[in-house]
């Protein structure tokens, strides 16, 4: 990763300009209208287009190595792209993962080869990646997970299944932990590999959602091949470094992938109340400051989030305000929702405002569950930035072959 200096005053305005150029020519053509049932597909082939040309513009991967693809600049110059992107439609949401969460942790964790091999494609997007945590048995205690992985000669070899994973139909890699060792406790005994979507023996199961979208899947690995070189990090070592992915995506969901103060839900809701004559109205008046004001505070504590990566801080337990944030704010703007269109949020006609915000309503609804619940990000606040006990675990030391985890009996 680049430095952190900070640029004169006549640098600034001139990497402001082409970043603003670059935004005016590429970021067109996505809006909440386009974000529907087509979610996937049509969005992330908008996604690696525009990536694709920021590649070009030596813009993609900002404070990435040259040597690995990135444009080598600067947390300043990362700051400012942000700051304009904010004024322009967010092309890139189906990059989240890929450059929110598997980008960092290649970067951090990766071999020099790995990088050289990998990075390059996914910054500029003509390779996407996916996460592979989640089990039917494993979500919020991701480290009982029952995937295992052996090694057999030069290859490792997978078998499992996962579950929730957000666009692995349309991934080119995913990051996927797998347990290495059962004889030691469930979170000494996991590690971290790359593996590609395509290979032999990787089955991916799209799972209705109840917004209309398929965006996230089933994937039964049965006797998946690896090379032995894919290891992600250190073996064993896979709990740290989901630990650490986590963190980026808490960061990455927290904060999003523009910077400055928005308030993008309260604009929309503020439009529509207008629409429906209904502004004046003081309790819905009431509501949609308080939406204002909480988006509002949301974008100061990600400037903030932003700023101490800026200064070189790795993403902390922090990153869980963020994100129990903006689930905060989702149940807010579903209050308002229901007050603003009352029974027409499920009684409407295809296409038209409300059957777009009762799609975005029931979207909407993933923001509490997805890289962790709100249970999970209060325990995380109360216990690594409050200082408060921790959780009791009574399993810590007990080998992962003699617990009663998912299916297996203990
Ligand atoms: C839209 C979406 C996208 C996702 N994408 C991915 C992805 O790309 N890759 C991936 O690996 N996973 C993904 N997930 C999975 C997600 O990380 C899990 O759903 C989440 O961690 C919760 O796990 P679970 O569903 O197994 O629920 P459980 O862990 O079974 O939790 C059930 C309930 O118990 C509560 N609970 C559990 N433990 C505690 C505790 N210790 N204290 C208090 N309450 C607790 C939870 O808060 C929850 O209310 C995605 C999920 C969603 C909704």
């Amino acid at each position: 990763m680049s430095d952190t200096a900070s640029l004169s005053a006549a640098d600034e305005a001139e990497f402001r300009e082409r970043c603003r150029a670059f935004l005016q020519q590429h970021a067109t053509g996505i809006s909440r209208e386009s974000r529907g049932e087509d979610r996937g597909a049509g969005m992330m082939a908008a996604a690696k287009k525009f990536q694709g040309a920021l590649a070009e513009a030596g813009l993609a991967g900002m404070v990435y190595d040259k040597e690995y693809g990135g444009a080598g600049l600067t947390r300043a110059h990362e700051r400012i792209w942000r700051e304009e992107y904010a004024n322009f439609p967010d092309m890139t949401s189906e990059l989240t993962i890929s450059h929110g969460m598997c980008l960092p942790v290649l970067n951090q964790f990766g071999t020099h080869e790995q990088k050289k091999a990998f990075l390059a494609d996914n910054i500029a997007a003509r390779t996407v990646w996916c996460q592979m945590f989640s089990e039917p048995g494993a979500g919020s205690d991701v480290a009982s997970l029952q995937t295992k992985a052996e090694l057999d000669g030069d290859e490792w070899v997978l078998n499992g299944q996962k579950v929730w994973t957000t666009l692995a139909h349309l991934s080119d890699y995913g990051v996927v932990i797998a347990r290495t060792n059962p004889d030691a406790p469930k979170h000494a005994g996991i590690s971290m590999f790359i593996m590609k979507m395509d290979a032999p023996g990787v089955e991916i199961r799209p799972i209705h959602q109840i917004d209309g979208g398929k965006h996230f899947n089933e994937i039964f690995l049965t006797d998946m091949r690896i090379p032995k070189d894919w290891l992600l990090g250190e073996l064993n070592n896979g709990w740290n470094q989901a630990t650490a992915m986590l963190m980026y995506e808490r960061v990455a969901i927290g904060t999003g992938s523009t910077s400055g103060v928005t308030h993008t839900s309260a604009d929309g809701l503020i439009a529509e109340a207008k629409r429906r004559g209904v502004i004046g109205d003081p309790t819905i008046r009431q509501a949609l400051m308080h939406l204002y004001s909480e988006e509002t505070t949301k974008s100061l504590v990600a400037m903030r989030t932003r700023a101490e990566l800026k200064a070189g801080k790795a993403p902390g337990p922090g990153g869980s305000l963020g994100k129990l944030h903006g689930a905060k704010i989702s149940r807010l703007m579903r209050s308002i929702l229901g007050d603003l269109f009352g029974p027409d949020l499920i009684a409407n006609q295809k296409g038209d405002k409300a059957e777009q915000w009762g799609r975005t309503l029931l979207t909407s609804f993933s923001s509490n569950i997805a890289g962790g619940t709100d249970e999970i990000q209060k325990n995380i606040i109360g216990d690594r930035v409050l200082g408060l006990p921790r959780e009791p675990m009574v399993d810590k030391d007990v080998p992962f072959r003699e617990l009663r985890v998912g299916t297996q009996k203990g």
